[in-house]
């Protein structure tokens, strides 16, 4: 105990050195907000301690993880997380708790088998891709044809491809911050329209993974009105590996490799989801927004701990620490749990359409979206001009191992179209190097979820969270609104 308030004696001490520091290049009037700005840090300090010594978020994910489950949007399960969510703000003690009713198209995966006919009879591990329509009832069996990406794909002569099964086997790299993902995730989105159009009768993926194991990874694919639909699902890594080696090994080009694919899915039409909304009011400034959130479905198989069961943990915990150490918060304090995220943000843009006229209030809006893994970055996309105004932070969060990156981020996925109306964001960047091993897949469960990485993000978002409730920081307008 006295040694963690010497370190905290300490850090205290290093905040103020480095912020004094971090003020000589500001001018006279940066130097007053800094100076203004230090009782936000008193604060921001405050509830970094409590948040040490605090395993809130996990418990919150764990809640929600063992108590709801999976929860793709409009299921019984999507029905129960949101009477779950309402609950726990309440029991949170959050002092004003609301819905916003949000219309999902509900989709149910139902059965999915493939396996390879002839000439290596065997079964592969394959998931029915989100929205995917049915096969016939007795499967559709059909030659493969393998293309590494959907510019090959494109480019191939169409009567190659007529009547068959497209196998699209790009391979996704591992890296901290996730950034091959947006390099292969078309495959799943548009390989059913890119195979259409080639005339196939279905598509299977490499499945959108950093894993080498038998667990398949959904995630939401599209059609488009003027092209066939066809049956759309991924392999997992291991069995994609298994039937490209299956090229290598055929006798002669002659021979060619039949697939049987088996998939019972279907569109089970509208439903009502809602997005989940609880606020600890502000004090001085109620009509002052801090707008952090998560989202609350989740694909089916697994049970949505890492995405999002995690942010959810996070932003939740986050919001009840700061109420914890700091007291009612100057300005209002709004966690936001969106519907529907996986199926194409549905809650975020109902939630502009619904709040389109207060968009303004919002001082800045985050979200938790990529797991439990630590929090190395902050980037912000705040009025340029004051951008750096809050020195004394950003040096507290560097003593948490989070740097000061880019001013030009769109926050993460829920609120990345809110700096369209000049809402500044932020994004805290985590470690992402293991969260594509379980993305969208059977595997993830709270099992993956290390409590001192979610609690180091809780206690990141809690800072923050502290810090702008409790100074006048005010990083209005985004850059480049609109
Ligand atoms: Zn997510």
């Amino acid at each position: 105990m006295r040694q963690k308030i010497g370190v905290a004696i300490l850090s205290i001490g290093l905040v103020i050195l480095l912020a004094s520091c971090a003020k000589t290049p500001y001018n006279a009037q940066n130097a007053i907000v800094n100076t203004a700005s230090t009782p936000a840090l008193a604060h921001a300090l405050n509830v970094k301690e409590n948040s040490q010594k605090s395993g809130l978020s996990y418990q919150i994910v764990k809640s929600l993880t063992v108590e709801v489950g999976p929860r793709i949007a409009g299921s019984q399960g999507d029905k129960r997380a949101v009477a779950w969510a309402e609950a726990k703000f309440n029991e949170l003690g959050f002092d004003k708790v609301y819905k916003q009713a949000v219309r999902v198209r509900n989709w149910e995966r139902g059965f999915a088998d493939a396996k390879v006919v002839s000439p290596f009879p065997q079964v592969l591990a394959i998931s029915a891709l989100g929205g995917s329509i049915a096969t016939p009832e007795k499967g559709l069996e059909a030659k493969v044809v393998m293309f590494d990406s959907l510019d090959s794909l494109a480019s191939a002569e169409k009567a190659t491809i007529e009547g068959n099964i497209v196998f699209l086997n790009t391979r996704m790299e591992r890296d901290r911050a996730g950034s091959f993902y947006g390099q292969v995730v078309p495959n799943r989105v548009n390989g059913a329209v890119e195979a259409a159009k080639q005339g196939a009768q279905a598509v299977i993926i490499r499945s959108v993974g950093t894993d080498n194991s038998r667990f398949a990874h959904t995630g939401i694919m599209r059609y488009a009105d003027d092209i066939e639909k066809i049956p759309a699902g991924a392999i997992s890594t291991a069995d994609a590996d298994n039937l490209e080696a299956m090229f290598s090994a055929q006798k002669s080009a002659q021979q060619d490799i039949i697939l049987n694919i088996n998939m019972q899915a279907k569109d089970a039409g509208w439903q009502t989801s809602y997005n989940v909304i609880g606020e600890f009011t502000g004090s001085e400034k109620p009509d002052e927004v801090i707008l952090i959130s998560a989202h609350l479905d989740s694909w089916d198989e697994g049970t949505g701990a890492l995405d999002d069961g995690a942010g959810v943990g996070i932003v939740m915990a986050a919001a009840k620490l700061v109420k914890e150490a700091v007291g009612q918060p100057k300005r209002t304090i709004r966690v936001v749990l969106y519907a529907a995220e996986e199926i194409g943000l549905v809650g975020a843009y109902q939630y502009v359409r619904t709040n389109k006229n207060t968009l303004g209030n919002i001082i800045f809006a985050a979200e938790s979206d990529f797991g439990a893994g630590q929090i190395y970055q902050l980037d912000t996309g705040f009025a340029a001009a004051v951008r750096n105004d809050p020195a004394d932070l950003y040096s507290a969060l560097n003593m948490m191992g989070v740097k000061l990156g880019n001013n030009t981020t769109k926050g993460g996925p829920d609120v990345s179209m809110l700096p369209n109306y000049g809402v500044p964001v932020i994004a805290l960047k985590q470690d992402g190097t293991y969260y594509f091993d379980y993305h969208h897949t059977p595997n993830d469960t709270l099992d993956k979820i290390k409590p001192e990485d979610i609690q180091q993000n809780q206690t990141v978002w809690a800072m923050i969270t502290a810090y702008m409730a409790m100074s006048d920081f005010d990083p209005r307008p985004a850059p480049n609104t609109k």
